[in-house]
């Protein structure tokens, strides 16, 4: 698993700080430079000050942009060099309880948007950056307002914002249109064609009506939508109707994700209730995508081992699982499609999982 955070001593500051780490060359405006290096730590140059970074292994931060916070013993690598897998946790908290949460809410809410925007300004060139939660727009004024002071001085940057959908409105209008509509994707969940079991499962009344009217504001000011489905026991059976709803009421959706259940928050608590086994039974799942495919849907299949999934549908399988929470099992040292195949998540539970699990 790949470190998030890192070990620092103490450092005195009294205001969160942003900067990236380098290798090489002397530190200048938000950049640190190392000044020494030593047996599992590395210290760097911030402005005059020594920063001690206990790692053994330097050279993975170099390029990194980092928070620290002031008092912590840590810092947070917000944009790994190189990594296509950057999000800023903008809260934690939220108005739905979905049942496969892989972040449970929180009440208490820390602004950190003046940070983040900060490090998207040293964020390499042309990267991507996931703006994740809780639910983001939960604080949109302070969303909108990091998206356009981003957009304006970095229009190379790109945002996957996931959002359960349910906090835009018809004032959100004029923001929505000024906007860059090409480097924004929002990835929005749908469980369900059935109103009652969208709303069971984000345990919210009322969800799936106000999630409609929002897909078709955000299709009205041209936005680009990823649909988001987690398959479960609850929903896994519904998705062929799933599909006919979405490619007839929603065909401004740029495309489908269908994503297998992810066993951390509370994904981990319903697990032994709602984890499907799709490597015993793909039919549902191949229901959903045939008629998607048919009516020009474009699908893709996050999370799914590719040999869990039978042949014909292989080809809709991302390599999904973010490079910090992946893992192989040992029989995939022997497996010709590891490079294609999107593996595991780190606490991936083998002995309740996929039944069939085994080298290709
Ligand atoms: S054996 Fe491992 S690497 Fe190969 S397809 Fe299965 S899960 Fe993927």
């Amino acid at each position: 698993m790949i470190p998030l955070r890192v070990a620092i001593d103490p450092f005195p500051i009294s205001v969160p700080l942003v900067i990236r780490l380098q290798n090489d060359g002397p530190s200048e405006e938000g950049t640190a430079g190392v000044i020494h290096r030593g047996q599992g730590f590395v210290e760097y140059d911030v402005c005059g000050l020594s920063l001690t970074v206990r790692t053994p292994d330097p050279d993975a931060l170099d390029g990194d942009v980092v928070l620290i916070l002031p008092g912590q013993r840590s810092l947070h690598r917000l944009i790994r060099n190189g990594s296509p897998h950057n999000t800023f946790l903008v809260t934690e908290q939220c108005d739905q309880k979905c049942v496969m949460c892989s972040q449970p809410p929180k009440a208490h809410h820390v602004d950190l948007f003046d940070p983040f925007y900060e490090a998207a300004l040293l964020g390499p060139y042309g990267t991507t950056i996931g703006i994740s939660g809780g639910e983001p727009m939960l604080h949109k004024e302070r969303l909108f307002d990091f998206l356009l002071r981003v957009q304006e001085r970095r229009p190379d940057i790109e945002f996957h914002i996931l959002t359960n959908g349910q906090h835009f409105d018809k004032n959100d209008e004029p923001i929505l249109q000024r906007l860059d509509r090409a480097r924004i994707l929002w990835g929005i969940p749908c469980y369900s064609a059935s109103p009652e079991t969208h709303d069971d499962i984000v345990v919210k009344a009322g969800a799936f009506e106000t999630l409609e009217r929002n897909l078709a504001l955000l299709g009205k000011n041209g936005h680009r939508i990823e649909l988001r489905t987690v398959i479960l026991n609850a929903n896994v059976n519904g998705l062929a109707d799933l599909s006919l709803y979405v490619t007839t009421h929603h065909p401004h959706i740029s495309f489908w994700a269908i994503m297998q259940l992810e066993p951390i928050g509370y994904g981990r608590q319903n697990w032994g209730r709602e984890f499907f086994d799709s490597s015993q039974n793909f039919d549902p799942i191949a229901a959903g995508v045939d008629i998607a495919n048919i009516r020009g849907l474009e699908t893709v299949l996050y999370n799914f081992p590719l040999c869990t999934v039978p042949e014909p549908y292989r080809r809709f399988c991302a390599n999904s699982i973010s490079d910090w929470k992946q893992k192989y099992l040992p029989t995939c040292s022997d497996c010709s499609a590891i490079n294609r195949c999107t593996g595991f998540f780190e606490w991936y539970p083998e002995e309740r999982g996929f039944s069939s699990v085994g080298a290709l």
